[in-house]
């Protein structure tokens, strides 16, 4: 089939940029190798808190309206507290005149919106379970064959495949990976007092721990910590784990108890030299994986996908949507966003990280001085919004 745009990749970054195509005019193909993960009742162990501006982009796409709104629960209040058990840093929604700093999701139920949404789009040809095996770039055309036996020429060819791209690496985008030799653990539990949709984040000497709200009693943890250590909490009984991570949080919350089996995520830093080949480019994880302190890798992603759609939608009509031109503005727009998030968060990875004499000092008197500054405070909450 011959196509305007194929996606590779129907996570959540490729499928909002799908449903954000729905009116480009444009026809599209998706290529996706797994379906959402079906609804069971339980707590997704995967959850994300979505910017200000993502919830904007899902509200404008209809997906956010057809979230259940009883599993959503805002974050009015954010906790940062350094690693000498003193100092603090506090953000407020209120404060920054916002109805929330953040709201956090569930994985699947967005997913499962997304994927609602792509089945029934007009515009689009969803190939499905479907994984490129070749890739072969002309002037005028990117063409793949999958291992479902389709062939797809598409004028821009557009990765949205995750970290480990197939597209990265078959276009040879040239790529930098630095894996932080971490992992993240994440895990759900029910908590004796209530959060009152307060995120907690604890910068330690093991490692970044985040309390992350959800609705009702509930708290979805993210501990960024060494390999050995993460495995040593992922081998501990429930009431184990649950008691670990209820005094890495100095009890704020009281008694823990585990309402979803732990699961960890290797962490790296990844960035391209450029998301831009001829007729092809990268968005989301598959252009730039950060770390997970700051919780904004599919915030990025998002942005990603909202440019290039308006950058597409833009276009003299009639004209070709993979045309070089066309593209590097869609990649100047993104490249100051990018390129802050990766400073932002590995810096502070490796602030909290260091353990040479006077940094401990610096970084926790950082905290303070910038929680006495309402002028900093207020700029850094817009930032984070979008
Ligand atoms: C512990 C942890 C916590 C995080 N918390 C947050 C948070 O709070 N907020 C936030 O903004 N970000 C967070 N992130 C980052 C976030 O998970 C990623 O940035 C986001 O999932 C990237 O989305 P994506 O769609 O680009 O990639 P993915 O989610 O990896 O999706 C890629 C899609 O492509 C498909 N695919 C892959 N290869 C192929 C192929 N060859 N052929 C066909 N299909 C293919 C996959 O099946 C998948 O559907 C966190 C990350 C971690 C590790």
């Amino acid at each position: 089939m011959q196509t305007d745009v194929a996606i590779v990749g129907a996570g959540l970054v490729g499928a909002s940029l799908a449903r954000a195509l729905e009116a480009s005019g444009l026809n599209l193909a998706l290529l996706e190798a797994s379906a959402p993960p079906a609804r069971t009742g339980a707590w997704d162990e995967r959850i994300y808190a979505f910017s200000p501006a993502s919830v904007a982009f899902l509200d404008a796409l209809g997906v956010w309206g057809a979230l259940d709104s009883e599993r959503i629960c805002p974050v009015r209040k954010m906790r940062i507290y350094g690693d000498n058990g003193r100092s603090r840093l506090e953000f407020s929604a209120y404060a920054a005149g916002l109805d929330a700093l953040a709201w956090i999701v569930e994985s699947g139920e967005v997913q499962r919106a997304l994927w609602r949404g792509i089945e029934r789009q007009a515009n689009l040809k969803l190939l499905f379970p479907a994984r490129p095996v070749s890739l072969e770039v002309g002037e005028h055309w990117a063409s793949l064959a999958a291992d479902s036996g389709e062939e797809v020429a598409a004028r821009l060819l557009v990765g949205a495949d995750g970290a480990a791209s197939w597209l990265r690496k078959a276009g040879g985008f040239g790529a930098r990976s630095r894996p932080y030799r971490q992992q993240a653990v994440v895990a759900n539990f029910a908590c004796e007092r209530p959060h009152r949709s307060v995120a907690l984040q604890f910068f330690r000497g093991d490692g970044i721990l985040a309390y992350l709200p959800l609705p009702g009693n509930r708290v979805s943890i993210v501990w960024s910590t060494s390999e050995p250590n993460a495995e040593e909490l992922l081998a501990l009984a429930p009431g184990e784990l649950a008691g670990r991570v209820a005094e890495a949080g100095r009890e704020q919350l009281g008694q823990l108890e585990l309402i979803t089996a732990p699961a960890a995520f290797p962490l790296a830093l990844l960035s391209v030299n450029s998301m831009l080949r001829p007729r092809l480019a990268l968005i989301g994880d598959a252009a730039h994986v950060v770390h997970p302190l700051a919780g904004q890798g599919v915030n990025l992603g998002f942005g990603d996908a909202r440019a290039l759609a308006a950058t597409l939608a833009a276009r003299r009509p009639g004209s070709d949507p993979g045309e070089w031109l066309l593209l590097r503005r869609f990649e100047r727009v993104r490249a100051e966003d990018i390129l802050a998030m990766r400073w932002v968060t590995d810096g502070l990875q490796r602030l909290f990280g260091a353990r040479w004499p006077g940094v401990a000092w610096l970084r926790n008197f950082g905290l303070n001085l910038t929680d006495s500054a309402p002028v900093i405070k207020a700029s850094l909450v817009r930032h984070a919004a979008g």
